[in-house]
């Protein structure tokens, strides 16, 4: 019997071919039909499932634990045959089997798609949720279109690089991800926002074809399917025109979907440029599909071209006001070359508004799913680009020195571009959220999954590094109800906005309804304070919460009290009195609203919920009380 356990492991799917010889199966139980004296199992391995029996035997197995069977492999009789699985004609009648692994009762189901599963536990379980098959055909299709990229890439010459991942800030329009320094304390390195400075001096080390599967980090607002890292095919050529950049991301991008086995509408990408573009959809990423190539569910890629090189800095955006030092931004990419015919006026930084970039986007079926540019290559135009922003010398030295005295040690001319992996990935699975593309994403509020990072470090750890966090008690409640949430399991939407002091104007900044606004008021009965919430369009009624507190005098509290008492200011209180040490009362008007909507904190952070949710996470007292 022992030597059975030495015989070589045969995989589910090779059964099919083997009738009649005695196999060894290791995997998961996928399912399981207990018959009394006949149990069935679907065992599960990477390459599929296979229907195991066992006479007196398998019963005591769980779902989703990990066995080893060794059994025969028989034909099914023509009407046990099941045409739905590879090797639906064959079983495996079980010898002996044991336990490698149990698995206890599942956190979240794995039978479905799992998209009707909360983000949350989704995401702490991911080892789990990246069973069920349709993550598992996503995961698989991304590894193809790497493979296919890196196949025709080596054909076409290229050579791959890796570039560092501590490094300095190079400039893509968000904020850097900073990384401290042990050994120079209060210095610190960024990581980086794409491999752009590098490849290009790669370009001028003469490997003059670079290509890396790279991974770029930006710390941008959130929305809901986008994380703050991702993972770009980044390339870039020497001696290269425009046209010809496009011409072989063309090629690379067609053999990748139809390896992933995507179909896309067939021909040369079309070109448009920015303003035609804009004139014909309103917007520079457009859907060119008519209704029947998307019920095909076909690709239609385009390129976009022309761009104005900079527009106007919009204040609203940190990165953006950051990164400028005038009223020009760069639209793209500051590294890009202006078009030839608007050199003149880019080194005299005159008509800016005029300038046109040699920048192209890609885009597919609405989305921009890459963008790429030739450089400037001459020092006198990078630093001309930089002027135009508003950079002195000493500025301009300290950020792009090192670019600039690359191009004047002999730098050839270059472009490139990056494709976005994880959005290609997303389209050729029709899937709707990037996240169901990668194997680790984060959530929508910045926790990774699985091991729920960002957390508190040890203070020594800090002080090693030179540093010392300063307690923002505005935030930090804000982090309470964000880790009350996390840890009660509840899914929430969370938005970040302008900041807003009414509940009016944040409604309007939301986008939500007035009625399911919660308004936290901070009331003092008597010597006691209190938290009343109140719908935004529903007026207190102080005579009634007198009543249910049996308090002597209920008044609102003073504007100073509030900010001695939970240090909040009026305007970004919380509805959540659990959080700031405050009993809480719930008007009825919005137990009967679907969403409560607030403010997390913080006047430009809220939340969306289910009521039901609220009302389990808080038990406030629910009456009339407007
Ligand atoms: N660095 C650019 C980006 O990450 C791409 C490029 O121009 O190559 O978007």
């Amino acid at each position: 019997m022992n030597i059975i356990w030495h015989m070589i492991r045969t995989l589910s799917l090779e059964t099919k071919d083997l009738v009649g010889e005695k196999v060894k199966l290791q995997g998961w139980v996928d399912s399981k039909r207990d018959h009394g004296k006949v149990t069935f199992i679907d065992l599960r391995d990477y390459k599929g499932k296979i229907q195991v029996v066992g006479y007196k035997k398998l019963s005591d197995l769980r779902i989703e634990s990990v066995i080893e069977v060794v059994g025969t492999v028989k034909q099914r009789s023509k009407q046990y045959t099941n045409p739905s699985l590879p090797t639906g004609e064959v079983e495996v009648e079980v010898d002996s089997y044991k336990l490698l692994n149990d698995c206890q009762e599942l956190p979240i189901t794995l039978d479905g798609d799992g998209l009707d599963i909360n983000e949350v536990p989704r995401l702490q379980y991911r080892y789990l949720d990246l069973r069920r098959s349709r993550l598992q055909k996503n995961l698989r299709m991304r590894s193809v279109v790497i493979q296919a990229f890196r196949e025709n890439l080596f054909e076409k010459d290229f050579c791959e690089i890796e570039t560092p991942l501590l490094t300095k800030s190079t400039k893509e329009g968000a904020r850097d991800f900073l990384v401290p320094s042990r050994f120079q304390p209060g210095k610190f390195y960024a990581l980086p926002q794409s491999p752009q400075q590098y490849k290009q001096l790669l370009m001028t080390a003469g490997f003059e074809k670079y290509f890396q599967v790279a991974k770029c980090v930006r710390d941008e607002d959130l929305r809901a399917d986008r994380g703050f890292e991702f993972t770009q095919l980044d390339l870039e050529m020497s001696f290269v025109t425009q046209t010809e950049v496009m011409k072989i991301v063309e090629e690379i991008v067609v053999r990748a979907v139809k390896t992933a086995g995507g179909s896309l509408v067939e021909g040369k990408f079309p070109v448009f440029s920015y303003q035609d573009a804009i004139k014909k959809y309103g917007q520079d990423k457009f859907d060119l599909r008519t209704k029947e190539q998307k019920q095909k569910g076909l690709l239609a890629f385009a390129w976009v071209v022309d761009f104005p090189f900079f527009k106007q800095v919009d204040r609203k955006d940190a990165a953006e006001t950051r990164d400028s030092k005038s009223n020009w931004t760069f639209t793209h990419n500051p590294f890009s070359t202006p078009q030839p015919k608007f050199i003149k006026d880019h080194l005299a930084g005159r008509n800016i508004a005029k300038i046109k970039t040699a920048q192209y986007d890609l885009v597919c079926n609405g989305y921009e799913i890459g963008g790429g540019s030739i450089r400037a290559h001459e020092p006198d135009l990078l630093k001309a680009t930089f002027k135009i922003m508003g950079y002195s010398d000493e500025e301009i030295q300290d950020n792009i020195g090192h670019m600039l005295q690359a191009f004047e040690l002999g730098t050839p001319p270059h472009g490139g571009i990056a494709l976005g992996l994880d959005r290609l990935v997303m389209l050729l699975a029709g899937e709707n959220s990037l996240k169901e593309t990668i194997a680790f994403p984060m959530s929508s509020t910045g926790r990774t999954a699985v091991m729920n990072a960002p957390n508190k470090v040890d203070i020594k750890q800090l002080a090693e590094l030179g540093l010392k966090t300063i307690d923002q008690s505005e935030n930090s409640v804000h982090d309470q109800i964000l880790n009350k949430l996390h840890q009660n399991e509840i899914s929430f939407q969370y938005l970040v906005h302008e900041p807003v002091i009414s509940s009016e104007q944040a409604a309007k900044v939301r986008g939500t309804k007035l009625s399911s606004s919660a308004k936290a008021l901070v009331l003092q009965a008597d010597d006691e304070f209190i938290l009343l919430v109140v719908a935004g369009d529903r007026t207190l009624n102080l005579d009634k919460i007198q009543i249910e507190t049996k308090a002597a005098r209920v008044a609102m509290a003073s504007k100073k009290s509030v900010l001695n008492k939970i240090n909040l200011e009026v305007g970004a209180i919380p509805p959540l009195g659990s959080v700031i040490g405050l009993k809480t009362y719930l008007d009825k008007s919005l137990e009967a609203e679907e969403k409560i909507v607030f403010s997390a904190a913080r006047k430009d952070r809220s939340i969306i919920m289910d009521t039901v949710d609220f009302i389990r996470l808080e038990n406030p007292v629910i009456k009339d009380f407007s």
